[in-house]
């Protein structure tokens, strides 16, 4: 079956029944590079979550698979619009489009493979089925093909910005698969320049989808932040502790000259400001309490981040800091909130807290280890009498 080359672009834009077909298949690719753009994306989020090499090879794999599935989804489709053919030159630049576009997408060397293997793939069907001979034309165009692969997975990141040299890749990576193709069916190769303009503006209007699709899917992550806030103090909240306190135990099991202190602290007989004012006064000290830390924390420049672990109980992580400069910090803190008590309805709420303070220990096999050894601290707090600190063991209660 020879390459239904013969009718031109500019003819075919006056059929109406290929113009349909071109919308059709159009809308079908954009449905394609949709798929592909939020599966590398999301990929992207778990590779950069585990940071785990087994991990990235089973994406890579998975993802060189979506890209292979939507190849032969968008072969099937071509089959059946053109009535049991797949060979023209708007099914190969849409073919030509996802491995392309995956290339510059995707960040995984399997993708690279696909894109060096699909013409020794089509060549050798056809050798297979005797309409092709091996020639000194389809070798050059492969080693060709296979040094601009290479070459642009290797500067996918910084020929994104650079449009000219962005654009002379598109137009030698096409140019390359116009040679494969027409080492295996003949065509005048002047309409090589038509294929080539179309293939430009083709990946254009799909960069420019993909821009909106990532946009969008940035935004939807952007969400997620609501979910890693608390609703009523507005700092970070469990969620959220569980998610940096994970990350954070990676990075400082590893640092052991850089100290890491966490500090937890719980409102004393909170259950009473509830009880005898209502639960909204209750909400009052809760959002005092965590407005006061989170304020000074920042203003004292600490980098401590603060938390609301539940209930009335708070964490702060200090980086770089000990526990016992950790511990004068919050003293520092709780004195300013003691000093300046809250007033509700005329009643003046006296808020005392009790604290647990411990720094990250080289025997800790995880943070787990550090976050059990600060609840003790803190229940010791409580059980030597409230309004007091422990730090690494010792109790001490406030003046
Ligand atoms: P302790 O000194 O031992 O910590 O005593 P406590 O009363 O502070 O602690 P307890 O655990 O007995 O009571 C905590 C209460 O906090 C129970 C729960 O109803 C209340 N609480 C939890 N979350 C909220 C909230 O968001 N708003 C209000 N108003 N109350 C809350
Ligand atoms: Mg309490
Ligand atoms: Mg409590």
């Amino acid at each position: 079956m020879p390459i239904q080359l013969e009718a031109g672009i500019f003819q075919r834009l006056l059929d109406v029944d290929a113009n349909i077909n071109a919308i059709i298949i159009g809308l079908i690719t954009i449905g394609l590079i949709t798929i592909l753009t939020v599966t590398s994306y999301s990929f992207e989020e778990i590779s950069r979550k585990y940071k785990k090499w087994y991990y990235d090879i089973a994406l890579g794999l998975i993802e060189a698979s979506v890209l292979i599935l939507s190849m032969v989804v968008v072969q099937h489709i071509f089959k059946t619009i053109n009535a049991g053919s797949s060979a023209n030159w708007f099914y190969a630049t849409t073919q030509m489009t996802l491995l392309l576009y995956s290339l510059y997408t995707m960040q995984n060397h399997f993708i690279d493979l696909v894109n060096i293997i699909a013409p020794v793939y089509i060549f050798g069907h056809h050798l297979a089925n005797g309409s092709t001979t091996l020639n000194t034309i389809f070798i050059t165009a492969f080693i060709a093909l296979a040094l601009t692969v290479i070459y642009i997975a290797r500067n996918k990141n910084s020929l994104i910005n650079q449009e000219w040299k962005y654009i002379l890749l598109q137009v030698i990576y096409g140019g390359i698969w116009w040679m494969i193709i027409w080492s295996i069916y003949k065509f005048t190769l002047l309409y090589t320049i038509n294929m080539l303009l179309v293939f430009v503006i083709y990946m254009w209007v799909i960069r420019f989808v993909a821009k909106w699709i990532r946009n969008s899917f940035n935004n939807y992550n952007n969400m997620s932040e609501k979910v890693n806030y608390d609703e009523l103090t507005g700092i970070r909240n469990r969620g959220n502790f569980d998610e940096v306190s994970n990350a954070i135990f990676k990075v400082y099991s590893e640092e052991k000259d850089i100290p890491l202190t966490m500090v937890m602290f719980d409102i004393d007989h909170f259950k009473n400001f509830n009880d005898t004012f209502g639960h909204l006064a209750g909400d009052r000290v809760l959002s005092h309490v965590a407005e006061i830390f989170h304020s000074q924390l920042f203003k004292r420049t600490t980098r401590g981040q603060l938390f609301r672990y539940g209930g009335e109980e708070f964490v702060i992580i200090f980086r770089g800091i000990n526990s016992k400069d950790a511990m004068k910090i919050v003293q520092s803190i709780r004195d300013e909130l003691v000093n300046n008590p809250l007033y509700y309805n005329g009643n003046k709420l006296d808020i005392r807290i009790s604290f647990g303070v411990s720094q990250l220990s080289p025997s800790d096999r995880n943070f787990k280890d550090l976050f059990k050894r600060v609840d003790t601290y803190l229940y010791k707090s409580k059980k030597s009498g409230r309004n007091r600190f422990t730090v690494e063991g010792d109790t001490v209660e406030f003046q």
